[in-house]
């Protein structure tokens, strides 16, 4: 039985990345930890939590210890996971300084008869599960970093546009992975994206919108401005897509051009995965970085930028 993960770190501008070289590493090693966990016979579910949490733990991603800030100043977490046999939920929204929201995401999922918790009521459920707050998810160096993008945003006539160029310098994370036994999860976790008012919250804990798993079909998980993502259903469609017959490649690219369409370029990147172990990703943005391994493989795919892949 093929087996495999893929993940994304984020479409955007990655040109200009600071940690560019941080981001490509570990890329590979949330790829090589998360085919681990199947590897050696485990869960994909654990397989995609894993590699989140090594993207969430290194820095070099908007998530986890990476998350951008919103324009108050804090780090509000979303995240999602789902169980494509079960087709069960947990995910995590406005979640503030949570070191790993894919964590908790999984307790929501085990622990709790709901789908989604947000804020306050989330903390206070987590804290009781375990989770502990971070501040040091707010850095000076974030600080700083907010007040000169909000320095430009301010001063920007067009403001909107500005806020969506600025949304991904970092990238979000995400993976899909089908285990040995046939199962699919999906997960994603972000900080969103600098500048989001307090309270926002985005594609990557709403199942449908920013990622969606069905063991029968494939999976399908999204990076980019969340909104769009939302107000297509875009990842229930790409599993659609697919579930009529498309390759996971043509599923992601169809995504990818409805949303060009509707909302123009720079705007969005997907991955996908079906039963058979067959992946796709496509994005219009600049760069989207990628990762992927099978156990048809005998290398894994590593990239951000279009001439990567050649
Ligand atoms: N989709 C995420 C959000 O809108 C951001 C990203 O993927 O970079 O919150």
């Amino acid at each position: 039985m093929t087996f495999g993960i893929i993940i994304h770190g984020g479409a955007g501008v990655l040109r200009t990345h600071e940690r560019l070289d941080d981001y490509r590493k570990f890329l590979g090693v949330a790829l090589k930890e998360g085919y681990k966990v199947l590897e050696e016979g485990g869960d994909s579910l654990q397989a995609v939590i894993k590699a989140i949490y090594v993207m969430e733990e290194c820095g070099a991603f908007n998530a986890g210890v990476g998350c951008s800030l919103t324009v108050d100043g804090y780090a509000e977490l979303d995240a999602g996971l789902m169980d494509g046999s079960e087709l069960s939920v947990g995910a995590v929204a406005s979640l503030r300084n949570v070191r790993h929201p894919i964590v908790a995401a999984h307790l929501v999922m085990t622990k709790t008869d709901h789908v989604l918790l947000v804020g306050d009521g989330a903390l206070r459920i987590l804290e009781a599960l375990g989770v502990k707050q971070d501040t040091s998810l707010v850095t000076q160096e974030k600080l700083q970093r907010l007040n000169e993008l909000k320095k430009e945003w301010l001063e920007s006539s067009n403001k909107f546009p500005k806020n969506k160029a600025l949304f991904s310098k970092l990238g979000t994370v995400g993976a899909i992975a089908l285990d040995k036994n046939g199962k699919i999860s999906a997960g994603v976790s972000t900080g969103g994206y600098w500048l989001k008012l307090s309270g926002r919250v985005g594609d990557s804990p709403i199942a449908g919108a920013g990622f969606y798993a069905d063991s029968s079909i494939g999976g399908a998980v999204a990076t980019g401005i969340g909104e769009y993502a939302i107000r297509t259903s875009l990842c229930k469609s790409v599993v659609e897509f697919m579930a009529h017959g498309e390759t996971p490649m043509d599923a992601v690219k169809q995504g990818v051009e409805m949303i060009t369409k509707r909302f123009g370029s720079g705007t969005i990147g997907l991955i996908a995965l079906n039963k058979k172990g067959e992946y796709g990703y496509h994005y219009n943005t600049e760069g989207m970085g990628r990762g992927v391994l099978t156990s048809e493989m005998k290398q894994p795919i590593l990239g951000v930028f279009r001439e990567d892949d050649t």
